[in-house]
């Protein structure tokens, strides 16, 4: 008995000679090869030469937001205190006073517009969506060209959306019903109210204010921008450009707003008890983000200007195909190659084309765009090398369809 347990406690000793030699033998034969999922569940990889998409997955996450999030998986914590000192480390990162890990910025918009209903009021936590007879406001003013869909996440809460177009009509809308002052950052350009001027009216009649700038990184200085503009709430995916999990994102602002979009998250329940978020990707996030804003953003824009010219200089020659690099000014801010043909000389539809790259071996997806005959492709989300697999399979398809 006690030879047996003496000769256990060596097998798991590191001395030298036989006995570990064995063990070792012994623990390689044991582990088991990896397995492929996607493989065994017959699912369909691709290059993503298309962009941060949900529908795709969106982005990879990194070897250290993996890290994080298998090093979170080991022991217990209390999900508050993760909050709690992952949030700090985001406000001092993004010049906010303080900030949280959503499911994703949707659950942001949520969790943000729930804060600035309640308070800091548990019973109207729990009486949340139904506003009427609370004394909650219950009113978000939205202008027209950013009310495209997104706006609905702060519905959730069961508030109202006002659309407005101009400067008067905001004066007009303004009401003791108001709870908040809503804008799509993507969608400035076509709005008639810019920040600054949306941000002056909001402070005159002292309004809360929100801004969505879900997949704007880049550029990396929008994770502060916005917060040292003087928005109140700022809310971010965490799974697009910043590749951290994609179903995580961030809600910054004002320190009272947090606290209280925190009292409708887990552990508590309340409206937002189904957007959990667990350790795993509160970490995961917080790595990524810190992460990305040490990056040499500078040094990749280069990269990705010079695989978007090695795509465009394999298929330009091709009779009645044009390209453009084009910029889109505010989401999705990254080079992309816009590829247009003729289709007297190229005989191809934009969606014909688009399933033989997504059929052909490797798959590939790109964006359907404008018209009949373009698609464009972007390059920041390629594995090194997967450029030059784009080039080739884009001009072999254009070349033979031009016979
Ligand atoms: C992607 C996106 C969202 C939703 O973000 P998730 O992180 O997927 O929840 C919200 N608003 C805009 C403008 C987006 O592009």
């Amino acid at each position: 008995m006690r030879r047996r347990d003496l000769l256990k406690g060596l097998s798991v000793l590191p001395v030298s000679g036989g006995v570990t030699g064995q063990v070792f033998a012994a623990n390689t034969a044991m582990a088991a090869p990896k397995r492929d999922l996607f493989k065994e569940l017959g699912l369909r990889t691709f290059i993503n030469a298309a962009g941060v998409y949900t529908s795709m997955t969106a982005s990879l996450m990194p070897q250290e937001v993996l890290d994080a999030i298998n090093t979170g998986a080991e022991e217990y914590v209390m999900l508050d205190d993760v909050q709690d000192k992952v949030g700090e480390k985001i406000a001092a990162i993004c010049h906010s006073e303080a900030a949280m890990v959503t499911a994703g910025c949707w659950s942001a918009l949520v969790l943000g517009m729930a804060g600035v209903l309640t308070g800091m009021d548990n019973k109207k936590v729990m009486q949340l969506p139904f506003l009427e007879g609370t004394g909650m406001k219950s009113e978000v003013i939205v202008q027209k060209t950013h009310a495209n869909g997104y706006h609905l996440a702060l519905t959730n809460a069961g508030v109202k959306i006002i659309v407005v177009e101009t400067r008067e009509e905001v004066e007009k809308a303004i009401n003791e019903k108001t709870a908040l002052m809503w804008f799509l950052n993507r969608e400035a350009p076509e709005g008639k109210i810019q920040h600054q001027e949306w941000l002056y009216i909001a402070k005159k009649h002292n309004l809360p204010t929100m801004i969505d700038i879900a997949a704007d990184v880049p550029p990396v200085e929008n994770l502060w921008k916005y917060n040292d503009m003087g928005f109140d709430l700022v809310c971010i995916s965490g799974g697009k450009a910043m590749r951290g999990p994609q179903s995580a994102g961030i809600l910054m602002g004002k320190k009272d707003l947090i606290a209280a979009a925190r009292l409708s998250a887990p552990p508590r329940s309340g409206i937002g008890r189904g957007q959990k978020v667990n350790k795993e990707e509160i970490l995961g996030m917080y790595v990524a983000l810190e992460k990305y804003v040490k990056h040499d953003h500078a040094r990749e824009w280069k990269m990705w200007e010079q695989k978007i010219a090695l795509i465009d200089n394999a298929i330009k020659g091709i009779a009645g195909v044009k390209t453009e690099i084009v910029l889109p000014p505010v989401a999705n801010h990254t080079p992309s190659l816009s590829i247009s043909w003729d289709d007297k000389k190229v005989k191809l539809t934009r969606d014909a084309l688009g399933e033989k790259l997504r059929k052909g071996n490797p798959s590939i997806e790109v964006i359907a765009w404008e018209t009949e005959n373009n698609i464009r492709l972007t390059v920041f989300m390629l594995k090194p090398g997967q450029e030059k697999i784009v080039a080739q399979r884009i001009k072999e398809e254009l070349t033979q369809a031009s016979a």
